[in-house]
């Protein structure tokens, strides 16, 4: 129980990883709003983890900036202040660089990016002020992935979105360090979600995922989700900035390739 009393919104929370990460945070005691676009998914989650814990949905697209201002201000007018943010609402994209089309772009780095600085800069700004009311400081953790990291020719958008969320998570947690607000990242490899659908229906790709991941198994979410409640918790109390690439091994092994 870890997280006993805290408030937590978890962003694309409705499946997933961010499901995932949803039922631990509960299982930890903190009470759980989900934030997604997807509406029959959310309530169902929401009514599943209240057999463990306390959870809410929203329905809220957050890379919209009104909807990420309801959500906010409904949260703490419902629940008080905002300890734990999860920016983990994503989509992937893939395309032939040639090929990529400027809508396509736009949304992926939309959704991947820019909800992150919307969620992350709203609730920031009520920490900030739960810090000045001599309340706890806040935690804030950024979904990134190791394609942060890597460059993949047909994933353009995706690589260039995670690359931001990892400037992004490095560039809050210095502007917030000085309210003792943290903030930190998840780096995860390939994990058995919807989003790993492309690689389940072809044979030879998921060799290949597996033949570059050191541990030979993809991920479960769950195992994204301890790490979310590790940097959530106060076992993480001296770790800001940083990302945590949970990947099996994956970006070591790359960094090694010729
Ligand atoms: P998923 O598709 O299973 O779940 C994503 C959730 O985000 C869905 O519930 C969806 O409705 C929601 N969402 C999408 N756009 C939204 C919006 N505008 N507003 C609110 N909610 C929105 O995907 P997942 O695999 O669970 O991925 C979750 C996060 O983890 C993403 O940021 C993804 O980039 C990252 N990630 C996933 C993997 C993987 O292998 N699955 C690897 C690295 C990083």
């Amino acid at each position: 129980m870890r997280l006993d009393g805290e408030t937590a919104i978890v962003t694309g929370g409705a499946k997933g990883i961010g499901l995932a990460i949803a039922r631990r945070l509960a299982t930890e005691g903190a009470r759980v709003v989900i934030a997604d676009i997807e509406t029959e998914a959310g309530k169902e989650a929401a009514e599943d983890l209240s057999a463990i814990g306390t959870a809410t949905f929203v329905e809220a697209d957050v890379s919209e900036r009104l909807d990420v201002h309801n959500l906010v201000t409904g949260v703490t007018n419902n629940f008080g202040p905002i300890g734990i943010l999860i920016n983990n609402a994503g989509i992937g994209h893939s395309a032939p660089f040639l090929d990529l089309a400027e809508d396509d772009f736009d949304r992926v780095l939309r959704i991947n990016l820019k909800s992150a600085f919307l969620c992350g800069q709203a609730v920031a700004r009520h920490m900030v002020d739960t810090v000045k009311q001599g309340g706890k400081a806040g935690r804030i953790v950024n979904m990134s992935s190791i394609n942060d990291s890597l460059a993949i020719a047909d994933q353009l958008p995706y690589c260039v979105s995670k690359g931001g969320v990892k400037q992004l998570t490095r560039v809050m947690a210095v502007a917030l360090a000085p309210h003792g607000i943290r903030v930190n990242g998840i780096g995860p490899g390939s994990i058995q979600t919807e989003m790993l659908a492309p690689i389940e229906n072809d044979e030879d790709m998921r060799r290949m995922v597996l033949s570059r991941t050191p541990l030979g198994r993809v991920g479960d979410p769950a195992e994204i989700a301890a790490v979310a409640a590790f940097l959530a918790s106060e076992d993480s109390s001296y770790l800001t900035g940083q990302i945590i690439y949970a990947d099996g091994g994956r970006l070591p092994l790359n960094h090694t390739m010729p």
